[in-house]
């Protein structure tokens, strides 16, 4: 048997290898798991329901989707068929761990073994390490060190080897929930391939000089694909081996981020909900609800931050230079702390990963894993002009400062419906720094 979680693709799948190995006939099941489902939101939910209707059409129909507790729902189906065991990627976050060895438990009772194979990462988390034995704490030395430890290439698999058969006792794939106006990119592994193909093809040359410009289309929107295993971040890499060039190398560097996440969350798990420098728990927090719903809603009188805020309502996704500069300003020019807006994110992204998340924000909020960052404060308003410097990305999605041509859109003054600033920076960067200094002692 082989259960489906966050590895919804046929190829390059180190656990459907080890599946065929152990026996011709493989039942393919995915369980909805109502601990899961309940905190993605309607963006996250209906792109896997899209998801596992393209895994779905893979399979000519032969996915069994069970909903309950996974525990249960395996063991009963491994009995309808007769299954010695149930082949998984391994999970590295806190829920999954602690789910697989409850499933473990209740499998083992019924002569079932659970095999884990490969993992969502290149390096499964927890294998890196320093020379004594600890984990990193700092990224740079991480990724020297995950690149010379180096990965697999990637499982050859042919799921023309394998026979899926069916089971009773599945329930349809639920429909897609309402999202309005929004429109997600196209689920599952064809799609995830075929826009991979075309960023490595035609992008990834220029990546390094784009990808810091949120009105350019200069990344590879694949981080929904890899939330959900619709690519092994190994294909991305052996890929990325025939190119050279500072492109290639610049966004190999950007999945070791996503790896070094994963592997700060595996070896200390608490801090999904806890500062990681836990010097942090001292800072004095505000918590004033109607400023938080103007950073939610994008009127906050900062153009960029409203953009970016709107385009997590539009999209379901937000470039990262603007994740960074929203998380920023949430955290030091309001002074919330950075779960609340990590919780909002997590609701409606995509993409939403809560080791990438969590730590994104709590890199921004210098509470996480980076060096000595917590005097970073950036100003909403030089960021803009910087990274947006035609003001292409706010009119995008502010449309009430459609009429303010070229960077003057980043210091809009009196334009009808759109706000004034709800906070003045200069001043609330004072207040950062006070707070943040008093934690220092
Ligand atoms: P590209 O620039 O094309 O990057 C390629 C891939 O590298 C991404 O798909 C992603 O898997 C990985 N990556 C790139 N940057 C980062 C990073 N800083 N940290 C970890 N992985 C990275 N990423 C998520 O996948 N899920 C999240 O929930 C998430 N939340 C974030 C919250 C905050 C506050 C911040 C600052 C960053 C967050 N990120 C998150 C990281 C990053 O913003 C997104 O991965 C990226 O914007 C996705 O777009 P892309 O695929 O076009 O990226």
């Amino acid at each position: 048997m082989l259960w489906f979680r966050r590895d919804l693709r046929l190829g390059d799948h180190a656990a459907l290898l080890a599946a065929a190995q152990r026996s011709r006939d493989v039942l393919a099941v995915f369980v909805l798991d109502e601990a899961l489902l309940k905190p993605s939101g309607p963006v996250r939910r209906t792109f896997l329901y899209r998801s596992l209707r393209a895994l779905e059409e893979q399979l000519d129909g032969r996915l069994l989707v069970l909903r309950g507790d996974p525990a249960a729902e395996l063991r009963k189906a491994a009995a309808q068929v007769g299954a010695d065991s149930v082949h998984i990627s391994a999970d590295a976050g806190p829920y999954g761990r602690e789910r697989d060895e409850r499933v473990a438990k209740t499998l083992a009772g019924n002569g079932i073994e659970l095999v884990r194979t490969g993992s969502p990462y290149a390096v499964t988390p927890g294998r890196v390490r320093k020379g004594d034995g600890t984990p990193f704490k700092v990224f740079t030395p991480f990724r020297r060190a995950w690149a010379e430890h180096g990965w697999r290439p990637p499982a050859d698999t042919d799921a023309s080897t394998v026979d899926w058969i069916t089971a009773k006792g599945g329930v349809r794939v639920p429909a897609d929930e309402d999202l309005g106006e929004i429109s997600l990119p196209a689920a599952g592994e064809r799609a995830a391939t075929e826009a991979w193909e075309s960023f490595v093809d035609e992008r990834v040359a220029d990546y390094a000089d784009r990808r810091d410009r949120p009105a350019v289309d200069g990344t590879s929107r694949m981080s929904a694909y890899l939330r959900w295993g619709q690519l092994h971040p190994r294909t991305l890499l052996a890929d990325l081996a025939r190119h050279t060039g500072q492109g290639a190398e610049t966004y190999r560097s950007e999945l070791a981020w996503r790896e070094f996440y994963a592997d700060v969350l595996w070896h200390r798990p608490e801090t999904a909900r806890q500062n990681y420098d836990r010097r942090f728990d001292q800072i004095d927090h505000d918590t004033d609800d109607e400023l938080f719903a103007a950073w939610c809603a994008g009127r906050t009188g900062f153009p960029i931050v409203d953009a970016g805020m709107r385009q997590l309502l539009a999209e379901g996704w937000m470039h990262n230079r603007v994740r960074m500069i929203t998380a920023s300003f949430l955290v030091k020019d309001l002074h919330q702390p950075w779960w609340r807006g990590a919780r909002h994110f997590m609701r409606h992204l995509v993409d939403g990963d809560l080791a990438s998340n969590q730590h994104g924000w709590q890199w921004t909020a210098g509470c996480g894993t980076d060096a000595a960052p917590y005097f970073r404060v950036f100003n909403p308003t030089t960021q803009g002009e910087k990274f947006d410097p035609d003001g292409d990305y706010v009119r995008r999605y502010v449309p009430e400062l459609r009429g303010v041509p070229g960077k003057g859109v980043h210091k809009p003054v009196g334009v009808p419906g759109y706000p004034e600033p709800i906070v003045d920076h200069k001043h609330e960067r004072e207040v950062a720094l006070a707070r943040y200094g008093a934690t220092r002692g």
